[in-house]
């Protein structure tokens, strides 16, 4: 069912202001799903909306900061997790061992990923904490890999 322009401008005019999802509902004869797919194509965002009080309610916002205080241990080590497998997994796409002394132990932690000149978009260890794997993998193609002491010391002689 395609949008008249009658239908998108009252998107327009409600989607950010009017708390009332339902009515919205109603009023569109659509689903909630589409009125928030629509909305967010046309780049409207319910963020600034005012809620409605619910009476007795605990709001949101307190719901996942309790959540985040429970369990933050565990969202703590999912994170370390998730680095420590993609670095793994990069470090053996990238051959396993130091490219320049040969080393080759299993602690993957001694590797660093060193950027050939000049072509250097993002540094490797924060794209592991937050970036996308696509972005991830496009960075590391660039990189060689070189044990913690080679990668000083060829630093340091500036090579
Ligand atoms: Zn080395």
């Amino acid at each position: 069912m395609t949008w008249s322009d009658e239908d998108i401008s009252y998107l327009k005019k409600n989607y950010s202001t009017n708390p009332n999802m339902d009515e919205m509902c109603e009023r569109l004869n659509r689903s909630r799903r589409a009125i928030q797919h629509k909305g967010a194509r046309l780049g409207l965002s319910r963020h600034g909306h005012l809620s409605r009080v619910y009476p007795g309610r605990t709001p949101r916002k307190i719901i996942e900061k309790r959540y985040y205080e429970k369990n933050k241990e565990r969202i703590y080590r999912r994170k370390i997790n998730r680095m420590r497998e993609l670095k793994k997994e990069m470090v053996k796409m990238l051959g396993g061992k130091c490219q320049k002394c040969g080393y080759n132990n299993k602690c993957f932690a001694v590797f660093d990923f060193h950027h050939q000149k000049g072509d250097k978009e993002g540094n490797v260890s924060l794209l592991l904490k937050n970036e996308s794997r696509q972005k991830l993998l496009k960075e590391i193609k660039k990189c060689i890999l070189l044990c913690a002491n080679c990668h000083r010391e060829l630093h340091h002689t500036g090579q």
